[in-house]
C-alpha cells in the first residue's frame, strides 16, 4: 500500500494545478500496439490520432500488466494496481472442469479494490461508461456494461436491463444504436460523442474492440488491421470534432490501450503433460498441479490436497524439451516479481521466450502442436511486442511520464481533483 501511495503522489502532485477540476474522457482502443506509432505504414493510417498526440502528449512504449489480457489490463487502468492485487487476473474465471460454466469475468463485484468509479462516487463526481470491461453491476451512474450471452439480438434485452440511468434506451432513441458485442467501433465512437455531450459526466469511459478482433484474425500490420486502424482514426477524428475538444478548456482526453500483439507458431499444452503423469485426474475433477494459461504466460497452481508442494526440479528441462521456446521459472527474482504482479499462489511460471503459445486445455492427447499458428497477446508484459501507448490531451508536463497502463488511474484522479489511494480495499459481497 505504501509503495503505491508513493507512486501516486509522485505522479499527480506537480501536475494538479494544471489538471484540477476537469472532465475526463478515457478511450481504450483494444489491442493497439506501441509499434504502430513508429512504423510509417501504420502512422499514415492515423492522422487524427497523431495530430491529437502532437497537440498533447504521446507515451510509448507503455507497459501492460501480467497477464497481458483485456479484462485484467482494463481493471488495472481503473484501479492503478496489478492483477494480483485487484483480483481480475484473467479474462475468464479459472474453472478447469467447468464447475459453473462461467464464461468471462464480467462482474465489477469481483474487483477487490476501489476503482475510479468508486472514488468518483465518494467525491460526488458522475461517471458514464460505454462497454468498459468488468463493469457489470458497477456503481456507475450511466453504465452500459460489457456482457454477452449469445452474441445476437437477445443480448440487447439483457443489456437494456443491465444498463443504468436510462442510457441504453436513450442511445437507442436518439442515435438508433443498441450497443452490444457485435456493434461496430463506428457505433461505439458515435455513442461516445453523444454521451460526452449529453450526460456531461465528470468521467466518461469508452471502449472499442474492432482492432483487437482484426489482429486476432489477420495479425498486426495486416491489410485488414490497417484498414480497421484507418476507420478507427476517422471515427476518432469525428468524435473529437463533435465534442469540440480543441476549443474546450475543461476537457482532458486520454487514449489508451491494453496490450500489443504477436504471431505464434506452435502450441504447448502443459496440462496434458501433467495429466499424462497423473497430476490431473479428469475422472474425479481434481488435480495435484495445474497450469492456468494466458497464451504466452501460465502459472502453476497447487491442488487442494497438496498445499505447497515443491516443483520437481527435472520439470524445467523436460518441459523445455517437450515445448520449444518455453521456460519454467519457479525461484529467483523473476519468479517473485511475476507472483507479485499476477498470482501470489503460483508455484511457478511458464514463459514463452519465443513464439510458442501455452494453452490450458487438458483434454487432448498431444502436448505440443508444431503446426498451430495464429496471432495473440497474453505474452509476458516485458516482451516488447506486448507494449502499448497512451496519448493525453492537453499535454502533461515534460518531466512526467506514463510508463505503465496502471498510471492511467492516478492521471484520471488528478484530472478530477480526487484523492485516490491505489489498492484501497473495497467491501465485497
Ligand atoms: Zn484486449
Amino acid at each position: 500500500m505504501i509503495k503505491f501511495y508513493i507512486v501516486f503522489c509522485s505522479l499527480i502532485i506537480p501536475t494538479v494545478m494544471l489538471w484540477a477540476n476537469k472532465r475526463v474522457i478515457v478511450l481504450s482502443i483494444d489491442g493497439l500496439p506501441a509499434a504502430y506509432f513508429t512504423a510509417e505504414r501504420s502512422r499514415e493510417k492515423m492522422p487524427n490520432l497523431l495530430y491529437f498526440a502532437q497537440q498533447g502528449s504521446l507515451f510509448q512504449p507503455v507497459r501492460s500488466v501480467n497477464p497481458t489480457v483485456t479484462f485484467p489490463a482494463h481493471t488495472s487502468m481503473v484501479t492503478g494496481v496489478a492483477p494480483a492485487i485487484h483480483g481480475i487476473n484473467g479474462n475468464h474465471p479459472f474453472e478447469p472442469f467447468r464447475d459453473t460454466w462461467a464464461e468471462w469475468n464480467w462482474y465489477a463485484e469481483d474487483i477487490h479494490v476501489k476503482t475510479l468509479w468508486d472514488f468518483a462516487h465518494e467525491n460526488k463526481k458522475t461517471v458514464a461508461s460505454l462497454y468498459w470491461p468488468v463493469t457489470l453491476g458497477a456503481n456507475i451512474r450511466w453504465n452500459i456494461p460489457q456482457y454477452y450471452r449469445y452474441k445476437n439480438r437477445e443480448d440487447i434485452k439483457l443489456l437494456r436491463a443491465m444498463s443504468t440511468g436510462g442510457i441504453y434506451q436513450n442511445l437507442e432513441k436518439q442515435l438508433k444504436i443498441s450497443l452490444h458485442e457485435n456493434s461496430t467501433d463506428s457505433e461505439r465512437f458515435a455513442a461516445g460523442a453523444f454521451t460526452v455531450n449529453y450526460y456531461r459526466a465528470d468521467l466518461t469511459l469508452i471502449y472499442t474492440t474492432d482492432l483487437d478482433t482484426a489482429h486476432h484474425r489477420y495479425g498486426m500490420f495486416s491489410e485488414k488491421a490497417l484498414q480497421t486502424l484507418k476507420t478507427i482514426d476517422t471515427d476518432f477524428g469525428a468524435l473529437v470534432k463533435k465534442i469540440d475538444l480543441y476549443n474546450k478548456k475543461n476537457l482532458i482526453f486520454v487514449v489508451v490501450s491494453d496490450h500489443g500483439f504477436r504471431e505464434y507458431r506452435g502450441a504447448c499444452l502443459p496440462n496434458v503433460w501433467l495429466k499424462n503423469q497423473g497430476y490431473i485426474q479428469p475422472d474425479t475433477a481434481s488435480y495435484d498441479f495445474i497450469f492456468r494459461s494466458h497464451a504466452g504466460l501460465a502459472w502453476l497452481l497447487p491442488g487442494k490436497q497438496s498445499k505447497h508442494p515443491p516443483v520437481p526440479v527435472h520439470w524445467s528441462a523436460e518441459l523445455t524439451t517437450t515445448c520449444p521456446g518455453i521456460t519454467l521459472v519457479h525461484s529467483g527474482t523473476l519468479f517473485e516479481k511475476l507472483k507479485k504482479e499476477s498470482e501470489p499462489r503460483a508455484l511457478g511460471f511458464l514463459l514463452s521466450q519465443g513464439e510458442t503459445i501455452v494453452l490450458q486445455d487438458h483434454s487432448s492427447e498431444l502436448v505440443y502442436w508444431a503446426e498451430r499458428s495464429f496471432f495473440s497477446h497474453g505474452y509476458p508484459a516485458d516482451d516488447p511486442s506486448m507494449a502499448t501507448a497512451a496519448l493525453v490531451y492537453p499535454a502533461i508536463k515534460k518531466n512526467k511520464t506514463i510508463s505503465s497502463i496502471t498510471d492511467i488511474f492516478s492521471l484520471v484522479c488528478s484530472g478530477l481533483s480526487m484523492r485516490c489511494h491505489a489498492g484501497e480495499p473495497k467491501n465485497q459481497p
